[in-house]
């Protein structure tokens, strides 16, 4: 096994194949590994956030940085629909960032942190010869037996998400090629730098109990949803056309000759839900979720345009 050859996903297989899984837990493959317990279930993730891979320290904010290690994490715990419940984070600090970057960056963890009432239990600090090094931890629950996963989908269902696609991806590219910053352009950095865990969202859709298949958008649609079609062993179509998009999204786009439906469709770190269900679970929600596609037999992606198939081929994002 070759990282460079096999990539992320291929690595990722490898780690699995090594270790066993314990009876009743899920590992590896999902949002969240789950863990049952005398309360329900437990369920927990990690991810990290490496400077000059995950951001520049000369584009972004400490206090966003400091945001963004958490919210990343909590959307995941959103995915399973969970409730979190503690986060530990481990920081590995240059000595350029040991003073006022590192106080800054506690601030932005811990105004998200209160926001959802999540409390930080513990972690662990290094220095760094060069770059910050982050790593956070969440522990959720959900009650026994019902955590969203990506093994759900179902042919049938509707395909939806819960908020426009590729606004993160569209503020990424402004920051990285210097477009002007008019207010659309600034509304795209801010949904790059500071996104919005979908928790209580993904907690009301699991409570519908018509969930198929649910995860968060971090690598793009055209990646996220494959991971979906393969966890479940079915097909999707999707409908290019029906992508939601913020207007600041479309009218950047349009000035600066790039494409909108493109970047939403495989432009990652929206966090926005993603997740498969009947359609009646449209009368049962109190936000906005937006159809997409459906699930479909077989086993691989359709994107539609205008109701006609086209032959395209979009990826979403792979670390290698
Ligand atoms: P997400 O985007 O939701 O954070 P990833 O694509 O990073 O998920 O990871 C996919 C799955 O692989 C997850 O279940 C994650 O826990 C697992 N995984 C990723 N890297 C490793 C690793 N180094 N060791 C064990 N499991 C891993
Ligand atoms: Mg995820």
């Amino acid at each position: 096994m070759d990282i460079r050859k096999a990539g992320e996903f291929g690595f990722i297989e490898y780690i699995k194949e090594h270790f066993d899984v314990p009876e009743g837990a899920l590992g590896i493959g999902d949002d969240c590994a789950i863990l049952p317990s005398a309360e329900g279930e437990l369920i927990y993730s990690t991810d990290m956030l490496l400077e000059g891979v995950h951001f520049l320290r000369t584009a972004a904010s400490p206090e966003d940085i400091g945001w963004k290690s958490l919210a990343v994490n909590l959307s995941d715990i959103a995915a399973m629909g969970g409730v979190p419940v503690a986060t530990f984070l481990s920081i590995a600090l240059p000595e350029e960032a040991q003073g006022e970057w590192a106080e800054r960056f506690i601030s932005g963890y811990a105004e998200l942190s209160r926001m959802f009432n999540v409390p930080l239990l513990g972690g662990d600090t290094t220095s760094s010869l060069r770059d910050v090094a982050i790593n956070v931890g969440v522990l959720g629950c959900a009650p026994y037996g019902k955590s969203a996963r990506r093994s759900g989908a179902v042919a049938g269902h509707s395909i939806y998400v819960t908020g426009n696609l590729g606004s993160s991806a569209g503020g990424l590219q402004a920051i990285l090629k210097g477009w002007e910053i008019t207010p659309e352009v600034s509304s795209l950095i801010s949904s790059h730098m500071k996104p919005m865990p979908r928790l209580s969202e993904g907690q009301a859709l699991l409570e519908t109990g018509l969930i198929g298949a649910m995860m968060d958008v971090s690598d793009g649609i055209a990646s996220d949803l494959r991971h979906i079609l393969k966890a479940s062993g079915i097909g999707a179509s999707v409908d290019l056309d029906s992508l939601p998009m913020a207007d600041e999204l479309r009218s950047v786009c349009l000035k600066y000759g790039q494409d909108a439906h493109k970047l939403a469709a495989s432009g990652g770190e929206d966090y926005e839900l993603l997740f498969t269900a009947p359609r009646e679970i449209e009368n049962l929600l109190d936000f906005p979720v937006y159809r997409i596609g459906e699930i479909v037999p077989g086993d691989s992606l359709i994107w539609m345009w205008d109701g006609n198939a086209m032959d395209l081929d979009i990826k979403g994002f792979n670390h290698f």
